[in-house]
C-alpha cells in the first residue's frame, strides 16, 4: 500500500494514488507527496511534517520574529478558546432572559459578550498568522469557511453588544426580541463551524 502526505496539513492517505482533494485542508492532489519509507524522500524534508507538528514556512513568507513566535507558541488556539468558551454562556443566558423575562440574565450575557468582542482582534490576527505560516496561505474550502465565520462572529458579537447597550431589554421583552435571538443563533453557529474546521486541521481527521 502506498502512502501519501499532504504538504499543507500533514494528513496521511493510504492508497495507490493521492486523493483529488485533501479531506482535511482541501489542498489539491498536487500538494501530496509519496512517503516511500520511514524517512522522508530526499529533498522533501522541509515539506513533510508529522501530524500536529509545526510546519515550515514557505520562502515567500516574510514573517518576522514576532509572527513566528505567535505561531510557534499557539496563540491562535489559545486566544480562540476565550470566545468559544464564553460565547455559549452568553447565548444561554440571553435565551434564559427571553424564557423567564429576567433582566439579570441579559446583564450577565452582556458582560460576557464584551469579553468576546475584546478577544476577537487577537483571534483574527493570530489566525491569519497561523494560516500564512502553517498552511501556506492556501485558500481552500475549510479556510474560506473559517475566515467567513471569524468575520461573522466578530460582527455579530459587536452588533449584539451595542444592541444591548442601546436597548438592555431587547432579549427580555421587545418587538425585536426574535430578530435579536436569531442573530444570537447565527453567532453560535458560526463559532461552532469555525471550531469544527479548526479541530479537523489540528487533529488531521
Ligand atoms: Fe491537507
Amino acid at each position: 500500500m502506498r502512502r501519501w502526505k499532504c504538504k499543507v496539513c500533514g494528513y496521511i492517505h493510504d492508497g495507490e494514488s493521492p486523493p483529488d482533494i485533501c479531506p482535511v485542508c482541501g489542498a489539491p492532489k498536487e500538494m501530496f507527496i509519496e512517503i516511500t519509507d520511514e524517512q522522508p524522500a530526499p529533498g522533501k524534508t522541509a515539506d513533510v511534517a508529522k501530524p500536529g507538528a509545526r510546519k515550515e514556512e514557505t520562502p515567500d513568507v516574510k514573517a518576522n520574529w514576532m509572527f513566528k513566535q505567535i505561531s510557534k507558541h499557539h496563540l491562535h488556539p489559545i486566544s480562540v478558546h476565550i470566545p468559544n468558551g464564553v460565547l455559549p454562556v452568553s447565548i444561554i443566558f440571553l435565551i434564559l432572559a427571553a424564557l423567564f423575562q429576567k433582566s439579570i440574565f441579559s446583564t450577565v450575557a452582556h458582560y460576557n459578550l464584551v469579553f468576546v468582542v475584546l478577544s476577537m482582534p487577537m483571534v483574527l490576527f493570530s489566525g491569519f498568522i497561523d494560516w500564512k505560516l502553517r498552511y501556506k496561505g492556501i485558500m481552500t474550502f475549510p479556510f474560506k469557511i473559517k475566515i467567513g465565520c471569524g468575520i461573522v462572529v466578530t460582527l455579530a458579537s459587536l452588533l449584539l453588544t451595542v444592541w444591548l447597550f442601546i436597548d438592555p431589554q431587547v432579549a427580555v421583552a421587545s418587538p425585536l426580541q426574535i430578530p435579536f435571538l436569531i442573530v444570537c443563533l447565527v453567532l453560535l453557529a458560526a463559532a461552532g463551524l469555525a471550531g469544527f474546521f479548526g479541530g479537523k486541521l489540528v487533529f488531521n481527521d
